[in-house]
């Protein structure tokens, strides 16, 4: 089975990256690609940083075009478009996988500092890439095969059963988010139905990692290589989107050191700029493994908003500018719950309103609780979409987590409580 290659590039090695570049002082214009919520949460940073910012995105409504200084309408993966604006801000970077490497690689032409570059981009936006790159710098990675064809498809799933997994996963390779592209499948004669599935489409196939949790750690890294990794937050997810981030961590100090010096080393070999996201399961035995990565804020690191001493857009926008990277502390333990689409009643029969005939959650209720934040992004409601989030803080773990508890609750009884 072919193996893509990952790109090199003459900075693939981490001792060779060690370049002087200057540090990009405010009010420097700062470039967001992308409109989405974690270019809006960037963008609120670098602004009171005292960064202007640019987003680039397709509608004027989008939530980081409400929240830059300025907006162009347009389509942030056009090449042209990048190189048009190149010139014009002193940093370029992402907040979505989707833009095009070569809209990045347009901007690095011109001499524009462009973070994550446009080699990392093209790793992380591809599932086989990104699997290939960890295995080749050996990197800790459960088994993975890539799949190309229906025979490749079928010859992969007799040979993972035939090695003993008990159900292996099908992933897009690209474009692939919160559970959507995803397909498991539980014998060998489900693996045709899953490659049709998803489209005929090149995959990576997983078998099933038997975790005892899930955890992110993301590294922030400067253009001289000087690093600095946020605290390690503990995930769960359902039906493959996140649910819940809780921090700090309750993991064996054995484990915490392997996570963050995986995490370290993965943003070394990858010689990223800016925020590195490495999601890993833990092992029954305290191991750790990367599932993916992501070369941008995490919405696992939206706990670090009202809870650390800094956030992770502000280590983010403090890497891509060469700013000092100190060491991130934790204030006081919290817990983020993601808010879904499908936590917005719709009205029947649908009013005509701007989002789509929904009535809003109860947050009066949620934010009783002095302990709670609410945010939310401005997005229409759609069943699974990602709406806003809740971060609890308590003087304990267990304190901060029963009040998330408690909100998440009362949101879903408020939700079935409401006419149909
Ligand atoms: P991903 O889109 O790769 O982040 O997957 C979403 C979620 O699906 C993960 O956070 C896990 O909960 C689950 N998942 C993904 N890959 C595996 C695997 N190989 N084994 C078990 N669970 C997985």
């Amino acid at each position: 089975m072919r193996q893509p290659s990952v790109p090199t590039t003459p900075t693939d090695n981490p001792v060779m990256n060690i370049s002087p570049s200057p540090v990009i002082r405010p009010p420097a214009t700062i470039a967001i690609l992308g409109g989405g919520q974690l270019g809006s949460m960037l963008a609120h940073a670098a602004r009171h940083m005292g960064y202007r910012t640019l987003c680039i995105s397709s509608n004027t409504d989008d939530p980081a075009a409400r929240w830059a200084d300025h907006h162009l309408a347009a389509d942030p993966g056009d090449a042209n478009v990048i190189s048009r604006i190149a010139a014009d801000v002193q940093a370029i970077t992402v907040e979505t996988e989707s833009i095009e490497p070569a809209a990045l690689a347009a901007a690095e032409a011109i001499g524009t500092r462009v973070a994550p570059s446009s080699h990392v981009q093209t790793i992380v936006r591809d599932r086989r890439l990104e699997k290939s790159f960890l295995a080749s710098n050996h990197l800790s990675v459960g088994p993975f095969r890539i799949v190309e064809s229906a025979a490749q498809m079928q010859h992969t799933a007799q040979e993972l059963f035939g090695n003993g997994a008990k159900e292996i996963l099908a992933k897009t390779a690209r474009g692939g988010y919160d559970g959507k592209g995803q397909r498991w499948i539980r014998t060998p004669g489900q693996a045709d139905a899953a490659w049709q599935a998803l489209g005929q489409v090149p995959l990576v196939v997983e078998t099933r990692v038997d975790f005892v949790g899930e955890i992110s750690v993301i590294v922030a890294r400067s253009p001289d290589g000087s690093m600095s990794t946020l605290p390690v937050f503990a995930n769960e997810h359902r039906h493959g989107i996140l649910f819940q981030t809780r921090m700090p961590a309750a993991l064996s100090p054995a484990t915490t050191h392997a996570a963050v010096n995986l995490a370290r080393r993965t943003a070394q070999h990858l010689n990223v700029v800016g925020l590195l996201a490495v999601e890993m399961f833990v092992l029954p035995d305290g191991r750790v493994l990367v599932n993916e990565m992501a070369a941008r804020p995490h919405n696992s690191g939206h706990v670090t908003l009202r809870a650390a001493t800094r956030s992770q857009f502000e280590m983010h926008i403090a890497a891509i500018c060469g700013l000092p990277l100190p060491e991130v502390e934790i204030l006081r333990p919290a817990v983020m719950t993601n808010l879904l689409g499908d936590l917005w009643p719709v009205e029947s029969p649908p009013a005509a309103t701007s989002d789509g005939g929904h009535r809003h959650p109860d947050w009066a209720t949620v934010l009783a609780d002095g302990r709670a934040t609410l945010h939310l992004y401005g997005k229409t409601p759609r069943q699974g979409r990602k709406m806003g989030h809740l971060i609890h803080t308590g003087h304990t773990a267990e304190e901060a987590l029963a009040s998330a508890t408690a909100a998440i609750n009362q949101l879903q009884t408020h939700h079935a409580s409401e006419p149909a």
